[in-house]
């Protein structure tokens, strides 16, 4: 008897199961419109209405034997088991309607000890791909004996949630049951939410075994120094983490164990727009057969992407498997993280372009995660504003923060790492006056961060923040190193500082009672006016 997927009421004949890469394209192509092949042989797809995230549609099933480990409210919504079973069914039965359909085998985590077995049955071959891309592959022999599954993925996402059915908001649902371990996925075709519930998968199981996952890129040196870079969307994880002179270990999820850090994806998944061959080469060149395209423009008749065609949408994405990168460590496990960088992307243009933090500074903003949304992979999402999000990633978190920052903290002591901001947003002014950083000088500071060349500089103390300011950085021009002086209007240079840091204050309030003294007062204070 074949492989089927009877035993969750599927009848689906025709299962395309860990297929190869041409066979999915083919798929693709014959099945999916829009689908078309780039001139330098990657898929472009399309995932119809919905091209990023949908966070205000994620349930969580509120079941006894975990409710008291979630933290509920508007990120981790709760849905009754009764809803889920409809929802369910509702995926289980268009799915089978379908006369094709694909199923991923494969695993999360590169370390063994903690690998999930996970399983994703869905309707196109672009999810499909997509997810082959982004988890890890089994071997032949694995999948010979890959036997049940640890978790289930039900994408539906080409059909929609019924407004009617008790507690959905909208017609796109995206439900997450810890205890059925399974995901089901209606009303959105956008990829990236099979990777994301994949990874609040993890962020609920790692912490019960003492182990920090992380929203996080991840590289390492040639003396095998691990520098983890956490950032909200939009920040530079993908981006700087991809750097020659190391090897990448990751571009987005990570856990950091008693043994060190291991990634919990087999690929990455890097923002198209605007890519160039210049400013982003390792990326640029990891777009080729197998890489699939999401929802980019391109010449009708050469194939010929076109990077700043947002027609369809600014996140526009690039998935491929991690080897596509020249320079990967695999397996893509390493030890422990040496530098802790805290990507934000500071549309005040306030914050100093980097900073080295104190372990309580380190809390504290971790605890806040601060950044400006830019345009990015919420829908919706297309003016800068600021927004903070604990962790760096509250959207994909299940329990209260408190759980993730103390795991950090005590992992921060236990060996040593240091703890650096940098801001890769504006300077010289707020957005609309000021610039974005350099992608060049950025590169320039991390790599000053790697090599030690901030280890005999002088320092000036950010008065506000506390931060430490290195008054110079090799191949970066040393007046963009301290906001203040960017700025051409300093009255308005305080004014927004002021206000950054009562958003600040405004923000850490919820946290104040659950955290101790020394986190709190490592916050931003007042500025006093000289
Ligand atoms: P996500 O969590 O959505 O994957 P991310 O943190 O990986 O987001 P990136 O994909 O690296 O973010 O996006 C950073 C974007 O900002 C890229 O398009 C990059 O080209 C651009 N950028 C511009 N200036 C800088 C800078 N100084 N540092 C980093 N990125 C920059
Ligand atoms: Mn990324």
């Amino acid at each position: 008897m074949g492989f089927n997927l009877k035993q969750y009421g599927i009848e689906v004949e025709t299962i395309h199961r860990n297929s190869s890469v041409p066979v999915l394209y083919e798929l693709g192509l014959r099945l999916e419109k829009g689908t078309a092949i780039s001139s330098v042989g990657a898929l472009m797809t399309y995932s119809g209405e919905k091209t990023g995230r949908s966070p205000k549609d994620k349930r969580v099933v509120k079941n006894p034997r975990s409710a008291n480990n979630i933290d509920w409210g508007d990120i981790n919504i709760e849905l009754d088991e009764y809803t889920y079973m409809v929802n369910r069914e509702r995926a289980v039965d268009y799915l089978n309607i379908k006369e094709h359909l694909y199923v991923v085998d494969a695993f999360a985590g590169w370390d063994p000890k903690y690998r999930l077995k996970v399983r994703i049955v869905c309707t196109r071959a672009y999810h499909a791909l997509f997810m082959q891309n982004m988890l890890i592959m089994p071997t032949a022999e694995e999948l010979e004996n890959f036997g049940e599954p640890d978790y289930v993925i039900f994408n539906a996402g080409g059909f929609k949630a019924n407004s009617f059915t008790s507690s959905m908001t909208s017609k796109t649902s995206v439900d997450v049951n810890l205890e059925k371990k399974e995901i089901v996925i209606l009303g959105t075709e956008y990829a990236g939410e099979m990777k994301k519930g994949i990874f609040s998968i993890m962020n609920y199981l790692m912490p019960l075994e003492g182990v920090m996952p992380m929203h996080c890129s991840a590289n390492v040196g040639e003396e095998g120094d691990v520098t983890i870079l956490f950032g909200l969307s939009g920040t530079g994880k993908t981006t700087l983490s991809a750097d020659p002179k190391r090897k990448l270990i990751g571009d987005d999820e990570h856990c950091w164990t008693d043994e060190g850090t291991f990634n919990i994806e087999g690929g990455c998944y890097a923002k198209a727009i605007d890519l160039s061959a210049e400013k982003e080469p390792d990326i640029f060149n990891a777009i080729k057969f197998g890489t699939v395209l999401e929802n980019v423009g391109f010449d009708p008749n050469t194939r010929v992407v076109d990077y700043s065609d947002v027609s369809f949408t600014q996140n526009t994405r690039a998935s491929y498997p991690i080897n596509y990168i020249e320079n990967v460590q695999l397996p893509c496990v390493a030890g422990h993280p040496k530098n802790i960088i805290f990507l934000t992307c500071d549309a005040f243009g306030v914050l100093p372009p980097v900073s080295k933090l104190t372990p309580e500074q380190a809390s504290y903003h971790f605890i806040s995660g601060y950044t400006a949304k830019v345009a990015g992979t919420e829908m919706g999402v297309t003016e800068p504003e600021a927004t903070f999000s604990a962790c760096f990633g509250a959207a994909f978190m299940m329990w209260h923060p408190n759980k993730y920052a103390e795991l950090l903290a005590e992992k921060i002591k236990e060996h040593g790492a240091t703890a650096w901001l940098v801001n890769t947003g504006w300077s010289g002014g707020a957005y609309g006056i000021g610039n974005r950083m350099k992608l060049k000088y950025t590169r320039a500071m991390i790599d000053a961060i790697h090599n030690g060349s901030f280890e005999n500089v002088d320092y000036v103390t950010d008065e506000g923040f506390g931060f430490q300011i290195p008054t110079s950085c090799p191949n970066v021009p040393s007046e963009i190193l301290v906001p203040e002086n960017t700025w051409a209007n300093k009255a308005e240079y305080e004014k927004t500082k002021v206000k950054l840091i009562s958003l600040f204050q405004k923000n850490f309030k919820k946290f104040e009672s659950g955290v101790n003294p020394e986190i709190l007062e490592a916050g931003p204070k007042e500025v006093v006016n000289s």
